[in-house]
């Protein structure tokens, strides 16, 4: 028996407030235990994070798992040498929680995402990423998973298991992920200088050598210009030429990158060198907006493309800027997880911040989902996109194996909802 009541859901929505959770229950285990008899009770149910998609991906008809109250512990297993090791930690942990922890014992992650709010579990079932060539997807630092199936069952996957490659980018199909172990290394220092005139030719002529420059590079456009150039270099590593870069000039006060917006959000910049965490996502750990007035949408494409995708894009600007708050590009390294937009390719990340006009960008997204197709563009998990089954099969070579592992993990589709069924399909 499921020793608490569930609640009413509240808050109802997605964080954008565009999607309208239609579970009758909330569910909040504190334990195990407690949460295999709610899956056991339920013939739908999802593990809801901390609502940051922008579509129903989190959605359900019956039950939805809230893990705030399954407190797995955090531990530490540092490797023989004493630089890094793995972190295990709950999956309903947000990052915003576990960062400082990890700095205060002078530990760090490889990359954050733009805001830290996201739980962990949530964050690498969709492949968030951050910035940097050298930087895989925040999904890449997982090493190991302890996920609670449909039939109650408790699996232990770790890396170099036979599934653990299909089973890390899992878009909550396979079941619900309670402890999470993810890869460290010692901290370090950051600093981001933000830098403006970069001119789209200098760019995509340059766009290797722009985003090579550091360790994390985000340029933001509307289309027509490019606006800033956000560079962070690690202080362990050489830094850019702190006047010209590629032609653009460091900003000489802290820059928003919309425009008339106050900074008092914002991590830090001017190059002033600081804590990891305190400067890879762009907003402050203490800024937690509740819910958002934006829509997001982002696409990958193989990096190779990057000259022609901009191109692409940049013919459609009239039809974007009406709806567009600001777009960011970013890089994405390659790995080898089944579902990751970064599978088997070093990526370019489009990405859109939308005005919160849903209709609008709905019918907006197939003229740029047929402009990138040439490319082979993957859409962001978490985002809103309207790109098909047969095209995601196209792009996604591993789907096959991974709807055979949906069936293998929840035989009794406990997990599908819409948002499955419309991307993974098919599953029989
Ligand atoms: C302001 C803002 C900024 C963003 N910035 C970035 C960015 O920089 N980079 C980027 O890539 N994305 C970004 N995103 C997108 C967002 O971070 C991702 O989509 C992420 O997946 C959200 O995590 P969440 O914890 O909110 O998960 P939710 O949206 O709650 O859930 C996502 C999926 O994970 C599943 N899930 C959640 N918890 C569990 C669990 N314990 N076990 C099993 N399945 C689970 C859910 O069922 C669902 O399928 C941003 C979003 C917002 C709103």
């Amino acid at each position: 028996m499921v020793s608490m009541a569930p609640e009413a859901i509240r808050p109802a929505t997605n964080w954008a407030g565009n999607v309208t959770y239609r579970a009758a229950r909330l569910h909040r285990p504190a334990s195990v235990a407690e949460l295999q008899d709610v899956l056991a009770g339920s013939d739908r149910v999802k593990a809801l994070g901390s609502r940051h998609c922008f579509n129903d991906i989190a959605d359900t008809t019956s039950d939805l798992v809230l893990l705030d109250g399954l407190d797995t512990g955090v531990e530490v297993e540092r490797s023989p040498g004493g630089d890094g090791g793995v972190v295990w930690v709950p999956g309903g942990m947000p990052y915003s929680h576990l960062v400082p922890r990890l700095a205060e014992h002078g530990c760090a992650l490889h990359n954050l995402a733009s805001l830290p709010h996201i739980t962990v579990a949530g964050a690498t079932a969709t492949g968030t990423h951050g910035s940097g060539n050298r930087n895989g997807s925040l999904s890449t630092s997982v090493v190991g998973l302890d996920l609670v199936r449909s039939d109650g069952e408790v699996v232990t996957l770790l890396h170099g298991d036979p599934d653990f490659a299909g089973a890390v980018v899992h878009l909550g199909a396979l079941g619900v992920v309670t402890r999470i172990g993810l890869r460290f290394q010692p901290a370090f220092q950051v600093r981001n200088t933000v830098y403006t005139g970069l001119t789209w030719d200098r760019l995509v002529t340059d766009f290797q050598a722009v985003t090579d420059a550091a360790y994390s590079v985000s340029v933001f456009t509307d289309w027509h210009e490019v606006s800033q150039v956000w560079v962070k270099s690690r202080t362990d590593e050489p830094d850019v030429a702190p006047e010209d870069f590629f032609g653009a000039r460091a900003a000489t006060v802290p820059t928003h990158m919309l425009k008339d917006t106050p900074v008092e959000n914002l991590t830090e910049q001017l190059g002033v060198p600081g804590e990891w965490h305190e400067r890879l996502p762009h907003f402050r750990t203490g800024f937690t907006p509740s819910n958002g007035d934006e829509l997001q949408t982002e696409y990958f494409v193989p990096r190779r493309h990057v000259a022609e995708a901009c191109a692409a894009l940049r013919s459609l600007a009239p039809r974007i800027a009406p709806l567009l708050q600001i777009s960011e590009l970013r890089t994405v390294a390659a790995d080898d997880l089944w579902l990751s937009p970064a599978h088997d390719a070093d990526v370019l990340a489009l990405h859109f911040t939308w005005l919160p006009d849903e209709a609008g960008v709905r019918a907006l997204l197939p003229e740029i989902e047929a402009a990138l197709r040439p490319y082979g563009a993957r859409p962001h998990w978490g985002k809103l996109f309207t790109t098909g089954a047969d095209e995601l099969e196209r792009a996604y070579p591993r789907m096959p194996d991974f709807r055979a592992l949906v069936r293998r993990f929840d035989a009794r589709g406990a997990f599908r909802n819409d948002f499955l069924d419309r991307t993974v399909a098919a599953f029989g």
